[in-house]
């Protein structure tokens, strides 16, 4: 079933929730919904879910308009951050919970909770209680009880957030598989880009009440449209410069701009990702942006697989970050300390002009 928001916005007494958002989820899409905290993204889910109303604007599933029908009516599973599993219940029968009040027939609620438990792998566990599960298991839960009256729809929000980062990685890659085979569109809120990243076909990011970019997870990342979606997708090094004729200057090196090719140079601001800057023993090296840069090493920290290497570029007082592969920095002809000198050389650049009309 496919989703279709349109202009849809929601205050809270003075406070803009939601500002104008439209967003078309085809069907079968595993849709995430990026962004920080209060940016509105239960907002958004809670009205696709019915469980809240917008001000203006309208949803349609299928083309049809479902705007002013209660979650109730709608083909709608919903998963929340917090379990939310009825305590005093057993899992047999906070699963079976939509089906008794639909009023199914228990034999067949029997058939439908054992499938769904052998579903999300907690078969021979109906008996239980909640509290004899682990967090895991206990979001598994309120899973398949999302699932037992067959949504269209499966809306999930913030679901792994509680749980520590091994049974994260794991339930997610389970519930990509889970989609897949069931055929839902589901929609997924998370502020964790990697979650999103990993998991979803389309990801969204939204700031301050609005979509600030949507896309799939390559052209979000290696396309970012605004200098949020950049700042939001990693740490990056930002310098503010300007740009004129098609070009805007990096410490020297010129970075082609072409969305700008006036001649009356404009404020603009360079990014670069730590990951797309390299780093060598000092002296020229050229690529296509160009030459290197000579800098000196401030400060070095080994995280795992990535080494983190604080430079500062000669007559700069701006610290540059450049993220080596561990194995890459072992293999270099130069030690990684303070003091050492190094080239650094971009393989990446976007620039941004601020200002309404922020292109790449
Ligand atoms: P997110 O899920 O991205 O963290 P929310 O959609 O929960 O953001 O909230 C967006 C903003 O709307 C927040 O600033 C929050 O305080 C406000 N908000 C959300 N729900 C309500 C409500 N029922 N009453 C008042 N303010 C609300
Ligand atoms: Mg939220």
């Amino acid at each position: 079933m496919s989703i279709h928001v349109r202009s849809i916005s929601k205050s809270f007494g003075s406070f803009q929730a939601l500002d104008d958002v439209s967003l078309d989820v085809a069907a079968g899409t595993l849709l995430a919904l990026l962004g920080p905290s209060g940016s509105g993204k239960t907002t958004l889910l809670r009205i696709i879910a019915g469980l809240e109303f917008p001000d203006a604007g309208s949803i349609e599933e299928d083309g049809e308009d479902i705007t002013e029908r209660h979650a109730r009516q709608r083909e709608v599973g919903f998963v929340f951050q917090h379990y939310a599993l009825f305590r005093h219940m057993s899992v047999f029968e906070n699963v079976a919970f939509g089906l008794r009040v639909r009023k199914v027939p228990s034999a067949e609620v029997t058939t439908r909770v054992e499938e769904l438990l052998r579903l999300v792998r907690l078969e021979g566990l109906g008996g239980r209680k909640p509290s004899q599960l682990s967090g895991g298991q206990r979001q598994r839960v309120a899973l398949a009880r999302a699932l037992a009256i067959r949504p269209k729809i499966l809306l999930l929000d913030e679901p792994f957030g509680a749980l520590d980062a091994k049974v994260r990685v794991e339930l997610r890659q389970w519930l990509r598989r889970l989609h897949d085979e069931i055929g839902m569109t589901s929609v997924f809120v998370t502020h964790d880009q990697e979650e999103a990243f990993e998991l979803a076909d389309e990801v969204v990011v939204m700031n301050h009440g609005k979509i600030e970019q949507q896309g799939t997870p390559d052209e979000v990342f290696d396309r970012p449209s605004t200098p949020f979606v950049m700042d939001f997708l990693g740490n990056v090094n930002v310098y503010h410069g300007r740009v004129e004729n098609g070009r805007a200057f990096w410490h020297g090196i010129p970075i082609d701009y072409p969305a700008y090719p006036h001649a009356q140079s404009r404020e603009a601001r360079v990014y670069l990702r730590p990951h797309e800057l390299e780093i060598s023993p000092p002296g020229a090296v050229a690529n296509r942006l160009g030459t290197s840069l000579a800098a000196s090493i401030v400060r070095v920290t080994r995280s795992g697989p990535i080494t983190r290497v604080a430079c500062r570029p000669h007559g700069s007082e701006q610290e540059l970050h450049v993220d080596v592969p561990t194995e890459t920095a072992r293999g270099l002809q130069i030690t990684l300390e303070p003091g050492t000198h190094v080239a650094i050389t971009p393989r990446n650049a976007r620039v941004f002009i601020p200002g309404p009309e922020y292109s790449i």
